[in-house]
């Protein structure tokens, strides 16, 4: 059962800040510390950006036992004017019941949020050995439709029907936040992953889309790949990729398989980028339930998603300062979590980061 409704605001400081950082310079940002594995993770996240003195106050919120009808689902009105309101923030993940049950609070927040691109970089850890030690993906992922329209229906007895619903003008948007990303961070190729020779009209709407946008960028290479095939030449040679963008069921799986690539889900961050400039941060992972509440989840993916908060935010010091010191307490492997083969609880990495600061 979900924990009630509870919004409070604190410091993200347990220390006092600096002159460099007085209360007035506050920035406000809202945290949604979610499900299972959620509240864990997300008080490591507290406890780094505390001890870096990060000048951030949270407004913490939690998702309902009860439908709110003003967003008719278990998110409150309040949490998501605290989105809007703060202009960012970071989520834990939220569970969804599989196969019955309320609409996907993820889909809820995507949609009441026009988040329309998930960014979801995917980088080998230095010190941290996989098969490969040059993967540098960033997935692009449209985040409003496709197979995720929630429209899912009986026909007759025996017969559902999903519709996919793809848009020129939520293509168009996806595919210009990917080129404009490419050539703002010095990537040189972008890849629209699809699959029109089958889904010829909604695939094809996509990639016309995406060859629309990319003749505004001739600086930026760009071609088109086909799903099952990039799968594979991900698995084979990641290094073929730099930015990929696509459909929303494409880039929630190509996510996962990237993880796979540097070390699993522990691992990869993201950020939500809605209109207006909203950014909600998160990790790829969903809630974990096999192993919530046992001090074993790796807070990594999280933390490196509030860096990705950060540097929206501008904060640019902080977020080096905090990727550093995750990046040399995993290059380090005295503490690793036990995804990562290690045999140090949650805390123990968050301390470890700690020191690294
Ligand atoms: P999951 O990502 O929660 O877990 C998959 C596997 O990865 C599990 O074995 C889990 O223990 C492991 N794992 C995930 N994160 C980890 C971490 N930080 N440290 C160590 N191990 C980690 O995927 P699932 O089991 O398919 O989904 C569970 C629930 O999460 C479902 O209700 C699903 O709908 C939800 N979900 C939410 C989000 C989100 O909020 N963005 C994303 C994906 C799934």
């Amino acid at each position: 059962s979900r924990i009630p409704i509870v919004s409070r605001v604190f410091a993200s400081s347990a220390a006092p800040f600096s002159a460099a950082a007085s209360p007035s310079d506050t920035i406000r940002a809202t945290l949604f510390p979610g499900d299972g594995i959620g509240p864990e993770i997300a008080e490591s996240v507290k406890q780094v950006f505390g001890a870096a003195q990060v000048p951030i106050e949270w407004e913490e919120h939690y998702v309902s036992d009860k439908v709110d009808p003003r967003t008719e689902s278990f998110l409150t009105w309040e949490s998501l004017e605290s989105v809007r309101r703060n202009g960012v923030g970071l989520k834990g993940p939220m569970a969804t019941p599989i196969g019955k049950g309320h609409r996907s609070l993820n889909l809820t927040l995507r949609k009441e949020l026009g988040l329309y691109a998930n960014v979801r970089p995917c980088s080998s850890l230095p010190g941290y050995r996989t098969r490969y030690d040059d993967v540098n993906l960033i997935t692009i992922r449209e985040n409003t439709e496709g197979e995720y329209s929630g429209l899912e229906h009986q026909v007759v007895r025996g017969v559902v029907e999903s519709l996919k619903i793809i848009t020129r003008q939520a293509s168009l948007r996806v595919a210009e936040y990917a080129f404009h990303y490419a050539k703002t961070n010095g990537r040189e190729r972008v890849s629209a992953i699809h699959k029109a020779n089958i889904m010829k009209k909604t695939d094809g709407l996509f990639l016309k889309c995406c060859r629309e946008v990319a003749e505004k960028y001739p600086e930026i290479t760009y071609e088109e790949v086909i799903i099952d095939n990039c799968c594979m030449m991900l698995v084979k040679n990641p290094a073929l990729f730099d930015v990929l963008v696509m459909p929303n069921l494409y880039g929630d799986i190509i996510s996962d398989l990237s993880a796979g690539l540097i070390g699993g889900l522990g691992l990869t961050p993201s950020c939500n980028i809605g209109e207006g400039g909203i950014a909600l941060a998160e990790a790829v992972h969903g809630s974990a339930p096999d192993i919530a509440g046992k001090n074993l989840a790796n807070p990594t993916a999280l933390l490196l998603s509030s860096v990705m908060m950060l540097r929206h935010l501008k904060l640019n010091d902080k977020a080096d300062q905090i990727h550093s010191a995750i990046l040399d307490t995993i290059a380090e492997g005295k503490h690793l979590t036990v995804d990562l083969g290690g045999r140090s609880s949650t805390t123990e990495f968050t301390e470890a980061v700690c020191d690294h600061l």
